[in-house]
């Protein structure tokens, strides 16, 4: 454990590498592609993207021209897809970085039809088509309708996003995978992208030519109902600062939102919301120490966590322990759960300040 960071940080590029091997095996022939927007779910776009380009990842989504800029450096010769589209004015940027927007918007495809061409042709772009979320991409009648436009040309993707994939019985899903059918039809020879990670598990009718996955990329589950068949990528390890006895009707942390139930030993950990660790955690969430779960008591501070550890071992109770935040038993999803959010915000949090640690890669691997 380092002496100079509250708390290590784990990321296991060869899990990362593995995952995307168990999706490209579930999407059976569907092209896998990985998303790593938002720093690569936090777990870092520099280290992870070649990663995933050395398991044989080669098409890649971002969210924002930096994070493809990003992207670009991190696997040069990826296509790179922006998921946000492109902003006003902002066509020629694309093109210097041979990057590809997302289209979602009339004026957005106008836009890029006339400045975002290279100039001997057609620049490649995704169609996305909003079949439900109500939040990006043309509605079904707009893209059916400019379906027959001769000025659109070939989109390289049409693409459409599930809005409760990861729920395998809700009935949208089915009439998501019909309405993106249908539109298909109306686009034919165009490759077509529907399934984020869980989407990949829906079955063969939401696979098309494209998966998207992110968050199983990064250890979540992408079947909440069923045990999560993928490696965990994220491992979160912080150090007992002090360990103190407190009796019966002591308080502990700000506000005193905390009291002893009787008498209780409490360790103190170095790590915080400063560091991207969610305060909603207070109360409710919890650290593994000598494999015991401790819970946390009183609010999460700035800098600092409380554990009730008394029942964990003594052996395992000195000044500089281990206790784990994240791994074992209390993967991404269950410290979402614990924090009253979800896995993804976990690792999108996931802050600078931690002594980060890549493990698992190799370079030489092709
Ligand atoms: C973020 C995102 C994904 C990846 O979703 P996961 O649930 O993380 O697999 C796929 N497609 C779009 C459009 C997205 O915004």
């Amino acid at each position: 454990m380092t002496e100079s960071h509250g708390a290590r940080l784990t990321i296991d590029l060869g899990a990362l590498a593995a995952n995307w091997r168990i999706l490209a095996a579930q999407a059976a022939g569907a092209e896998c592609a990985a998303v790593i927007k938002a720093d690569a779910y936090g777990c870092g776009i520099a280290r992870a993207a070649p990663a995933l380009w050395r398991a044989g990842c080669r098409t890649f989504f971002v969210a924002h021209l930096s994070e493809a800029e990003a992207a670009r450096r991190a696997v040069p010769e990826a296509v790179i897809y922006v998921l946000n589209g492109f902003p006003p004015g902002s066509a020629d940027a694309y093109r210097a970085g041979g990057f590809r927007p997302v289209l979602g918007a009339r004026a957005e495809i106008a836009e890029w039809a006339q400045t975002g061409r290279a100039p001997g042709g057609a620049l490649p772009a995704a169609l996305h088509v909003d079949t439900g979320m109500n939040r990006l991409g043309l509605s079904v009648p707009e893209a059916l309708d400019l379906a027959g436009d001769p000025g659109l040309g070939a989109p390289s993707l049409l693409m459409s996003h599930l809005v409760s994939a990861e729920v395998a019985g809700d009935p949208l899903n089915a009439r998501q995978v019909a309405d993106f059918a249908r539109l298909r039809a109306a686009f034919p020879g165009v490759p077509a992208s529907l399934a984020n990670s869980s989407g990949i598990f829906l079955g063969p009718e939401a696979r098309h030519q494209m998966v998207r996955p992110g968050y199983a990329l990064y250890g979540g589950n992408p079947t909440p109902e069923r045990p999560n068949p993928m490696r965990p990528v994220v491992r979160l390890d912080a150090r007992i600062l002090q360990l103190r006895d407190v009796s019966r009707g002591e308080t502990a942390g700000y506000n005193a939102r905390w009291t002893a139930p009787g008498p209780r030993r409490l360790a103190t950990l170095s790590v915080g919301y400063a560091d991207g660790y969610p305060r909603s955690a207070s109360g409710r969430g919890a650290a593994l120490v000598g494999g015991v779960l401790c819970p946390f008591v009183g609010t999460v501070s700035m800098d600092l966590i409380i554990l009730d550890v008394t029942d964990a071992p003594a052996a395992a109770l000195e000044r500089g322990a281990p206790a784990t935040l994240i791994g074992d038993r209390l993967d991404v999803d269950e410290v979402g759960r614990r924090a009253g959010t979800i896995g993804y915000e976990i690792l999108t949090s996931l802050g600078k300040r931690y002594d980060r640690h890549y493990i698992g890669d190799d370079p030489a691997a092709g």
